[in-house]
């Protein structure tokens, strides 16, 4: 059950203006318009997807399938939790058809959106989950040119990884992700919070208190 923290009057009009967008095609398929969710009350962590898939349409919530579940048991090992101090949102708000990738001219369509909510909500930390959120925010063709480092754009650090699906279809792939949300973890804590606790990636001071 999603929990509700009042939101601006800002955030509010914005919310209202997206889901009542008509701007490109997707809308005619999609059931409605996913805005996003999380905590608006200045996330310092926000993590962008590529577009709502079949279960995301039908409850009209970002990542609740499958791939949902896998990204908030990923956010709870590294000590976040998705409706404090993190926000989710989608490059596109409404289902491509058949869960295809959305196009250029939708990608350009929804832009605005994408760019309002981050101008509202200032993260600190971006992560991009899969190549259509890395091509929107980094102008970078491929996953694999991004993964690996940080991405500095005017003051906010993005970092690439894959997308939850993309998991889900290749599980050989989550050592790597892990690896890739430990660099979350780390820059998380130079810039957000130096005591951020994180279960499965325990502070350096905690961790040389580990029994070897
Ligand atoms: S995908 Fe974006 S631009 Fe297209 S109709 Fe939906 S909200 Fe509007």
């Amino acid at each position: 059950m999603a929990e509700q923290f009042p939101e601006s009057e800002e955030f509010v009009r914005l919310r209202e203006t997206i889901l009542s967008c008509q701007r490109c095609s997707l809308r005619q398929s999609a059931h409605g318009v996913v805005f996003g969710e999380g905590d608006s009350r200045n996330p310092q962590l926000v993590f962008i997807g590529e577009g709502p898939g079949a279960e995301e349409d039908r409850l009209l919530r970002p990542f609740v399938g499958p791939a949902g579940q896998l990204l908030d048991k990923m956010l709870h090992a590294a000590g976040f939790e998705r409706f404090h101090g993190v926000y989710i949102l989608n490059v596109v708000k409404c289902r491509p058809p058949h869960n295809r990738t959305p196009t250029v001219d939708e990608r350009r369509a929804c832009w605005p959106h994408l760019t309002s909510q981050l101008r509202y909500l200032s993260p600190r930390i971006v992560v991009l989950l899969g190549a259509t959120a890395v091509q929107t925010l980094l102008g970078i063709s491929s996953l694999s040119a991004a993964r690996g480092r940080w991405h500095e754009r005017g003051g906010v650090f993005f970092l690439a990884t894959y997308h939850p699906a993309a998991l889900l279809r290749n599980p050989a792939w989550k050592t790597e992700a892990w690896a890739d949300m430990k660099m979350v973890v780390d820059k998380y804590r130079e810039y957000v919070n130096p005591h951020h606790d994180s279960p499965f990636y325990p502070l350096a001071d905690e961790r040389s208190d580990e029994p070897g």
